[in-house]
């Protein structure tokens, strides 16, 4: 991992992808080991995940506690020392699984989902990291709190005590992303936040040049899903 390998040349999806990740980052001026890949699993069995663990990925992303819940505990009983984050929307009564079984959790987006986290993880004494996650292109159909509710939220998860990692959003389909990961970056700043989860497949080159720390990368890494 200490010569960038070249996208031409690299042999497998990932190394491909560590590549693209070490050219976005030079002219932004930052390390590709300061951004962590989050490869995100979802819809694809353990036979499709294996080989990214061989080749040494340890972080994960999956958007369904029940699907996680049906797949993980076997590879990690193999590979104990992986890491899984949960990126997609939670109920608050699946709180107290998503702790259990989450290492880090991106849909924060709501008081009562702050409530049901600050109770599990005080009933399993395990408390894992949090990202609040911002409707930012503020569409109806999609997670994540309003611009104007964020300041509100983030002073309640930080009163409940909840170890805060950053922000997290998925920009509008279709659209240009630079203008949402900038506005991200923008909140962040301003409400004292240190990281960024944003960008996926299609734009974490992007991503990556407006600060993401966090990048989440499903199709690019495992295929396009059924
Ligand atoms: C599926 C998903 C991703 C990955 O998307 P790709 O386009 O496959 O890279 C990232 N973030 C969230 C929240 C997702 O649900």
């Amino acid at each position: 991992m200490t010569t960038p390998n070249d996208p031409i040349t690299a042999t497998s999806p990932l190394a491909r992808l560590r590549a693209h990740m070490a050219l976005a980052a030079k002219p932004a001026r930052r390390k590709a080991e300061d951004i962590t890949l989050i490869a995100i699993s979802k819809t694809y069995g353990g036979e499709a995940i294996l080989p990214l663990l061989q080749e040494g990925q340890r972080v994960f992303g999956e958007n369904r506690v029940q699907e996680a819940q049906a797949k993980w505990p076997e590879l990690k009983a193999q590979y104990p020392d992986v890491q899984l984050h949960l990126v997609g929307q939670l109920q608050s009564n699946k709180a107290e699984d998503a702790v259990a079984l989450f290492d880090a959790i991106h849909s924060v987006d709501r008081p009562s989902l702050v409530i049901a986290l600050a109770k599990a993880m005080e009933k399993l004494g395990r408390r894992i990291p949090v990202f609040v996650q911002v409707n930012i292109g503020a569409e109806e159909q999609k997670g994540g709190c309003a611009i104007a509710d964020l300041p509100a939220l983030l002073r309640q998860v930080r009163e409940a005590g909840l170890p805060l990692a950053g922000l997290m959003c998925v920009p509008p389909a279709e659209i240009e992303a630079a203008p949402f990961f900038a506005l991200l970056d923008k909140l962040a700043d301003e409400n004292g936040v240190e990281g960024l989860s944003m960008g996926m497949s299609g734009d974490f080159e992007t991503a990556i040049q407006l600060g993401a720390t966090h990048i989440r990368v499903g199709s690019a890494l495992f295929g396009a899903r059924g």
